[in-house]
């Protein structure tokens, strides 16, 4: 018989966990299909952890972190520890909704493909400014890399085993889920759903939160913003040239005027500068090889 594992990442998700265990396992009880679910505690401070450990069922296993990790963190620990034939990687808030699971299972067995990936079509309940910004984010970043990201994809996913395997051959510490699922490939199908809102608790993405986030996931999968100083440097030595040439016939009088374009030529030599040191800084990352996360208790072993 195959096993299903459905790896759950929870941070402060006190208030979710009950509602969601509760769907999930009658989802999964119906399937009459062997599983496991794999909770993984990302240093909640709230009582995540307890909840977790009261929840007396064999098919239920965590693994609880010393710290907060991160959601990437805590998918690669579950996607470490899972065994099973097919792997899902949803939210507890059920905002992934759990009554997807036995479609995918069925699409994924039945048609020749290696992924069911869900995309919600919609932003609802979401801030405008931060759809447009997501949505700009996804022009930007399928332009200047190689890795096509799906715009609304998100993390509810199930896969095949191979599929996780070759995931989890990617040993890197920046670890940006969207650009590694697409990475290695392999054939995927997308369902599409509206955007449902969470059930209890609160997103934890702050606007600056989700910025950062998305620096990290150009900087992850394209070197494009390296090629940048190039095409600037090249800007300013033309406009310098011209400039030049209008100072030789008009005389040696716009001060102000040169000036201004010092001022922005400096400007853009710190952007620069900044975007190196953002790539040196994830280089240091990677080499210091530090673990990915650190587990402080775990029901697994
Ligand atoms: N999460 C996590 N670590 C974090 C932040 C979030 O494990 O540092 C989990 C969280 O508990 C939830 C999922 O990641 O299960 C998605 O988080 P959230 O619902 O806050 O994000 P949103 O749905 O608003 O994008
Ligand atoms: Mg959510």
């Amino acid at each position: 018989m195959n096993k299903i594992s459905i790896v759950v990442p929870c941070y402060n998700e006190e208030a979710s966990i009950p509602i969601f265990y509760k769907v999930i396992e009658e989802t999964l009880k119906s399937m009459k299909i062997d599983y496991e679910l794999i909770f993984i505690d990302d240093g909640s401070k709230d009582k995540t952890l307890e909840i977790l450990k009261n929840i007396k069922d064999k098919h239920v296993k965590y693994i609880s972190f010393s710290r907060n990790f991160g959601k990437e963190a805590a998918i690669y620990a579950g996607l470490n520890e899972c065994s099973g034939d097919f792997v899902a990687t949803m939210d507890v808030d059920l905002q992934d909704p759990p009554s997807l699971i036995p479609i995918m299972y069925e699409t994924l067995k039945k048609e020749d493909f290696d992924c069911i990936g869900t995309r919600r079509v919609t932003r609802k309940g979401e801030p405008k400014i931060r759809s447009f910004f997501a949505r700009m984010f996804y022009k930007i970043i399928n332009k200047i890399s190689n890795v096509e990201m799906v715009d609304g994809a998100r993390d509810f996913r199930l896969m095949t085993r191979q599929m996780v395997d070759s995931i989890l051959s990617l040993k890197e510490y920046n670890r940006y889920s969207k650009g590694i699922f697409s990475f290695v490939g392999f054939k995927t199908k997308w369902l599409e759903y509206e955007n449902i809102e969470r059930v209890a608790g609160e997103t934890k993405w702050s606007f600056f939160k989700l910025f950062i986030y998305a620096i990290e996931g150009i900087v992850a999968f394209s070197n494009f913003p390296l090629i940048i100083s190039i095409i600037f440097s090249t800007l300013s030595f033309v406009s310098s040239i011209i400039l030049l040439i209008i100072m030789i016939i008009n005389g040696f009088k716009e001060l102000l005027v040169i000036l201004s374009i010092l001022l922005f030529i400096f400007s853009l030599l710190f952007l620069i500068l900044g975007i190196i040191g953002v790539y040196v800084g994830k280089i240091i990352l990677e080499v210091r090889k530090r673990p990915i996360y650190v587990v402080r208790e775990s029901n697994l072993r």
